[in-house]
């Protein structure tokens, strides 16, 4: 095991992320013994706080997220607090003071691991000036967590990284995708893998395509601002879609390290079937929330939200299309879809299987299922295989049989959050769980062709064009029943 001795620097540490994830996973690490003596935290953000104000919102936030607060004294004695405009050059020399005493007091060996957990815009400048004020300049290593959004497009994306590549090396970067922290993202590889049934099935000669989903069953909440300018596209699809169709559609990598997961990930982009100007509406839906009701509760349109345009052209919904030319995929779709004010809160993959070629059970009162894979994301989290077999009683009626493993029930509150597992890799100094400046380029690279015709033809008169608390528009049933499919009841 390496030493996990480390200082974490989190810039914004009186935000909604440090309060809600980064300080109860941290807690939760110390808990397992994950977190040795040799740890501090040095929380960062602008308002003016003495050490012990922020011990105790950082124990507050420990015991909101997880109801205990064994031992959380000494947990908390590792961490302080560094007020500082991050837009001010004179505010990091003091930081590095801080910063230096602390990691002689702890004996941190000059390990030091800085997080981003602030609004996007500070990220290149923080970057900059870690390395101009001396922060980076360690015997250890030295690490950078930075949050989504990675940019806004191709070019910004370039501009950022350029930035925070001139103090840490692609090799330190680690860039957050909290899916990539989910159990059973994790599990995509090893259910593929690592079972015979499924490897010899995984192309396009037996599975007849790939269903994405993933809902949300809130609105926009207090994010308008920031919403206004991303939208569904950029929010969810560049990053965590993305993920998930490079996770399921990869070649098998020569050895389960990072540099050959993520080549082959980056493979699958670069695989990744152009779409462009007229081609954008044969292959992507846009939608956006009206009103209704979800869960007897009666809910605004996007439009009616705060901080947002009451004529917006900023899509709630997106569905897609995508089709990966390579020799594995050729002609298999992976249809996905995201969006808020949805049904129901779910994210879950289902594969279909082709049918079987001839189907001696036709005469029987109901056609059979195809075969189907579905693996739940979340809120439950596990595996049903879908199969036929023979009706109890029944002379040679087939029925459709469920094989489920769920990873719930009992395991449900211990579930690790996926920002426990991707901290303690980072501490670890694996990367494989984030996102590699290759595949950002990429996916970034497809998603600007369809924002770009998006923003040039506005869908005003169309939005709102789904209400609250359905699947998404007409348009993304009808994307799918096009080529002969439907998107299977998320259940
Ligand atoms: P937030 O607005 O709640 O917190 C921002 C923090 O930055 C605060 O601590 C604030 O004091 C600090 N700050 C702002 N301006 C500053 C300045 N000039 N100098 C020093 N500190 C300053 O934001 P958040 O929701 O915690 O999100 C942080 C990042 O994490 C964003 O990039 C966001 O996209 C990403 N993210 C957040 C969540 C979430 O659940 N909140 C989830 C995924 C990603």
């Amino acid at each position: 095991e390496k030493s996990m001795a480390s200082l974490i620097m989190i810039f914004g540490a009186t935000g909604d992320l440090a309060k809600r994830k980064l300080f109860p996973s941290l807690y939760r690490l110390f808990e397992k013994g994950r977190l040795t003596k040799q740890f501090a935290v040095i929380g960062v953000a602008r308002r003016s706080l003495s050490n012990e104000e922020f011990q105790q919102s950082v124990k507050d936030s420990v015991l909101t997220a997880l109801k205990k607060d064994e031992n959380i004294d000494e947990f908390i004695s590792h961490f302080s607090y560094h007020s500082h405009d991050v837009a001010d050059s004179n505010s990091y020399a003091a930081l590095k003071n801080l910063a230096d005493q602390i990691d002689d007091h702890y004996s941190l060996k000059g390990n030091r691991i800085f997080y981003l957990a602030m609004a996007p815009e500070f990220f290149g400048p923080i970057a900059l000036h870690l390395k101009s004020d001396g922060l980076t300049d360690v015997k250890g290593y030295k690490r950078l967590v930075i949050e989504k959004p990675f940019g806004h497009d191709l070019e910004s994306a370039k501009e950022l990284n350029k930035q925070i590549r001139t103090a840490f090396s692609e090799s330190e970067v680690y860039r957050i995708d909290h899916y990539l922290g989910k159990e059973m993202v994790r599990n995509i590889e090893v259910i593929r893998f690592a079972n015979a049934i499924f490897e010899p099935l995984w192309n396009n000669r037996y599975i007849s395509n790939i269903q994405i989903t993933s809902s949300e069953t809130l609105g926009v909440e207090e994010r308008g601002r920031y919403y206004e300018s991303s939208g569904a596209l950029r929010d969810m699809l560049q990053n965590h879609m993305m993920q998930m169709v490079a996770l399921l559609a990869m070649e098998p990598p020569i050895k389960l390290t990072t540099d050959e997961i993520r080549s082959e990930k980056v493979r699958v982009f670069r695989a990744l079937r152009t779409v462009e100007g007229e081609q954008v509406k044969d292959y992507f839906v846009r939608g956006q929330y009206g009103e209704g009701t979800i869960e007897d509760e009666q809910v605004p349109k996007y439009r009616d939200e705060p901080m947002v345009e009451k004529d917006s052209n900023t899509e709630t919904f997106v569905a897609g299309k995508i089709m990966i030319d390579n020799f594995r995929w050729a002609g298999v779709p992976f249809y996905i879809r995201t969006g808020k004010r949805m049904t129901r809160k779910s994210t879950k993959i289902v594969v279909q299987f082709k049918d079987i070629p001839m189907n001696l059970y036709y005469q029987t009162e109901k056609m059979l299922n195809p075969n189907l894979l579905v693996i739940h994301i979340q809120p439950e989290e596990g595996i049903t295989l879908h199969l036929n077999a023979k009706k109890a009683g029944g002379h040679l009626d087939a029925q459709e049989v469920k094989l489920s493993f769920a990873n719930t029930g009992i395991h449900a509150m211990n579930t690790p959050e996926g920002y426990e597992k991707l901290l303690y890799d980072c501490m670890r100094g694996d990367a494989t769980n984030f996102t590699h400046w290759d595949e950002v380029a990429y996916s970034w690279n497809f998603v600007d062709k369809i924002s770009e015709v998006w923003q040039k033809t506005k869908a005003a008169d169309s939005f709102p064009n789904y209400q609250s608390g359905t699947m998404g528009p007409k348009a993304a049933d009808e994307l799918l029943e096009k080529d002969g499919y439907f998107w299977w009841p998320v259940t």
